[in-house]
């Protein structure tokens, strides 16, 4: 049986859901999805400070210190044998009678983790994908990594069953961010990316790519930009943890640019795929 990590404990993966947890019954939690590469998680660090983050602005005490939850979830990889995939890990303000207000002192955060393996989508990543459009109907903190997820889910959806990889969400003319990634486009050898305020998730893997950009020399720009602005972009591509990044071919029917993956996204996947090359054989 797998194993999970349940406060601070590798045990047996097991049905222990609380019928009373917050993040059950509310939502009221928060977490974060970490890749790992050939048995080495990828940007934990940085995960783990966006976790405290999104903790602190919803006033949710962790109850591990950062170093604690990096030791924890290493072992649970180990405990796993997890070669590639990734580890979930989510906070919830705990288990309590279910009134709305926060509940008492006494109720502890409860913190879980399991590791599923996954395949690297490599093929899709050289190859590319269509995306379609939906309005953002989303809350307006979208910076914090909640696991009010309901929006998303949808917008993924309709992705799914019109054969698209992604739903790219407006709000109004705006282009934000996609159901389950960051939006890029490409124009003039230029990239555009909306900034990160609370529109939008600030991705770990935006922040490498923006990185990636300064070290190349493409000129970055964080940037709001419009639905006919992504239309009429030479290149778009979609960034996630462990789909790294994805180029988007076809937008709601639309052809983006020649209707193959472009150069700039090509540059940008390489120099991501040598990094993750060097955690492998570090
Ligand atoms: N935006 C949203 C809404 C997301 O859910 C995610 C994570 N899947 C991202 C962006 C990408 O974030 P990251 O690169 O940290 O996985």
């Amino acid at each position: 049986m797998s194993k999970i990590l349940f406060d601070g404990q590798i045990i047996d993966r097991d049905n222990l859901v609380d019928i009373e947890d917050r993040g059950y019954q509310f939502g009221d939690g928060v977490y974060e999805v970490i890749g790992v590469y050939e048995g080495r998680p990828f940007m934990m660090d940085e995960h783990l400070h966006r976790l405290k983050r999104s903790a602190g602005e919803i006033q949710l005490n962790l109850p591990f210190s950062l170093e604690e939850f990096r030791r924890q979830l290493n072992q649970l990889v180990k405990a796993n044998h997890l070669d590639e995939g990734i580890i979930y890990l989510q906070v919830t303000r705990g288990a309590a009678s279910r009134w709305h207000e926060f509940p008492g002192r006494g109720v502890r955060p409860k913190v879980t983790a399991y590791t599923r393996a996954e395949e690297r989508m490599t093929q899709v990543e050289d190859q590319g994908g269509h995306a379609v459009l939906t309005e953002d109907i989303r809350w307006l903190r979208c910076d914090i990594k909640t696991l009010n997820l309901l929006p998303n889910v949808l917008a993924k959806q309709k992705a799914v069953e019109n054969g698209a990889v992604e739903a790219i969400l407006h709000r109004g003319d705006t282009v934000t961010e996609a159901s389950a990634s960051n939006v890029f486009i490409v124009k003039n050898g230029e990239l555009f990316t909306h900034p990160a305020n609370n529109y939008i998730l600030n991705g770990i893997t935006r922040q490498k790519v923006l990185e990636i950009c300064r070290k190349i020399n493409i000129p970055v720009h964080e940037q709001t930009y419009t639905v006919d602005e992504l239309l009429a972009a030479d290149e778009v591509f979609v960034t996630a943890t462990k789909s790294d990044i994805i180029p988007i071919l076809e937008v709601d029917g639309n052809q983006i640019g020649s209707g193959k993956p472009g150069a700039t996204t090509g540059q940008i996947l390489k120099q991501f795929r040598s990094l993750i090359h060097e955690l492998v054989h570090t």
